[in-house]
């Protein structure tokens, strides 16, 4: 029978890499849907979209040739064939996506690609913003993946390395300030489970996930 896990939580949650080996362990698809956002995003820039036309935004969104890896154990992401892994991770997507993240057009033609790549597995495990709500309300398992701020910042800072906890807690609260304008991450709605892992490490966080 299909299983479809559904994980939502905002950035610092540590859900792409709890989700991911909750993926392994159940021998399911990952679909790490912030990914296609940064890489779309990546794409809009390295074409020269202008970032404030709305409508040049969706249509580059649409005509993006993305690839995206669901296997657990291969990130791999690429842009009508260009390697983009590594460089959707920097900065300056980063800082550039919630122009697509905002976007009503491009939400619409990222949610049907996910809706369509969910559909090619028996077994997945999807990952983002709007995964419990609007992508896959129907999944078996919703989950929503919190932690304090405070948690947060600690893995982030662990995560990038050397950056200044001030300017990084200004991003990551700017950050999820712009996400929370198109899904609501704080409160979870009819049926899905909040689980907080500001006081779980990461292997008890993936057992409580698998559990569930
Ligand atoms: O999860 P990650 O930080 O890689 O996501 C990058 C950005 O993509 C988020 O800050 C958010 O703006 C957007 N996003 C979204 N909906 C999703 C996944 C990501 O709006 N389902």
């Amino acid at each position: 029978s299909r299983l479809v896990v559904a994980i939502d939580g905002p950035s610092g949650s540590g859900k792409s890499s709890v989700a991911k080996e909750a993926a392994r362990r159940l021998d399911a698809a990952y679909l790490d849907t912030g990914a296609m956002y940064r890489a779309v995003t990546w794409h809009c820039l390295d074409a020269g979209t202008d970032l404030s036309d709305a409508a040049a935004v969706a249509q580059a969104v649409r005509d993006a040739d993305l690839d995206i890896s669901t296997d657990p154990g291969t990130e791999r992401v690429l842009i009508h064939g260009t390697d983009v892994t590594a460089t959707i991770r920097e900065q300056f997507v980063s800082e550039s996506v919630s122009a697509v993240a905002t976007n009503l057009e491009a939400r619409a033609e990222l949610v049907r690609r996910q809706r369509e790549l969910i559909g090619e597995h028996a077994r997945i495990v999807a990952e983002g913003r709007d995964i419990t709500t609007v992508v896959a309300p129907d999944a078996q398992t919703r989950i929503l993946l919190t932690a304090s701020e405070e948690a947060r910042m600690r893995r982030r800072g662990l995560q990038l390395g050397q950056v200044d906890g001030a300017a990084l807690k200004r991003q990551v609260v700017e950050r999820d300030a712009k996400d929370s304008t198109v899904s609501n991450f704080t409160t979870a709605t009819d049926g899905v489970y909040t689980l907080d892992s500001s006081d779980l490490d990461f292997e008890q966080t993936v057992e409580a996930v698998i559990s569930l």
